[in-house]
């Protein structure tokens, strides 16, 4: 999961992306709206963190171009964001603006970065997996509220991007993704492309999944990628 923090005022943006890493999605920064609808144009986000009172483009205006942009990343279909407005305005009618705007949630500054990562949470909720926090796959059951997984019903320890990896697999099981597709949407720009970060991380991820359930369920399909296999 990607997630856009368009944010002029740099440490509180700094500090959002970072609680947002804590929680293992992919961060990226953006200091005013060209930047933000720039970034939205090269990589997929599922949720933009969207402050309403930028430099330079209006926030609402940031948001509907966000949300009218078709979404695609090559065979598998993807949601436009999901946008939470964050302001200084709280009032009913600037609410409902940001909400007609395309907005699908709304944030009072100030804010504590806990109910701003459970509200991103309640919102990849919403159309992943039918408002369900546990997504099953294979052997595998994925706590996505409580950061729980186990497998073959043994608990399984994993690294913030373990689990963000194993997330984006649960979600999109038997396609192949690339190498190329997975940084994108489980790492951030601070990613190199050039290091073996992907193999690495699916590496170890196989070998925990193994030692839990005596097997792991992700190929490897040579020349193009990895895919979770959920028939034997
Ligand atoms: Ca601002």
């Amino acid at each position: 999961m990607r997630i856009l923090v368009v944010e002029d005022e740099q440490d509180l943006a700094a500090a959002i992306a970072a609680g947002l890493r804590r929680d293992g999605y992919a961060a990226d920064i953006a200091p005013d709206g060209v930047s933000a609808i720039d970034r939205a144009a090269v990589n997929h986000y599922d949720v933009v963190c969207l402050d309403l009172n930028l430099p330079d483009i209006d926030g609402l205006e940031v948001c509907r171009t966000l949300v009218s942009e078709p979404a695609t990343a090559g065979d598998i279909d993807v949601m436009p964001p999901k946008v939470i407005m964050l302001t200084a305005r709280g009032s009913v009618d600037d609410r409902i603006t940001g909400l007609d705007s395309g907005a699908d949630d709304y944030l009072v500054k100030p804010f504590s970065l806990e109910e701003l990562n459970a509200r991103v949470r309640a919102l990849l909720r919403r159309d992943t997996n039918n408002g369900n926090s546990v997504i099953s796959q294979a052997s595998i059951e994925m706590d996505t509220a409580r950061h729980e997984v186990t497998a073959g019903g043994e608990s399984v320890l994993l690294t913030v991007k373990e689990f963000a990896l194993l997330r984006w697999f649960l979600l999109h099981p038997d396609v192949v993704h690339s190498a190329e597709r997975l940084l994108e949407h489980v790492w951030d720009e601070h990613a190199d492309p050039f290091t073996n970060t992907v193999r690495m991380t699916i590496s170890n991820l196989r070998r925990k999944l193994a030692e839990a359930a005596g097997d792991h369920p992700i190929e490897t399909i040579p020349g193009r990628g990895y895919r979770l296999r959920t028939q034997t």
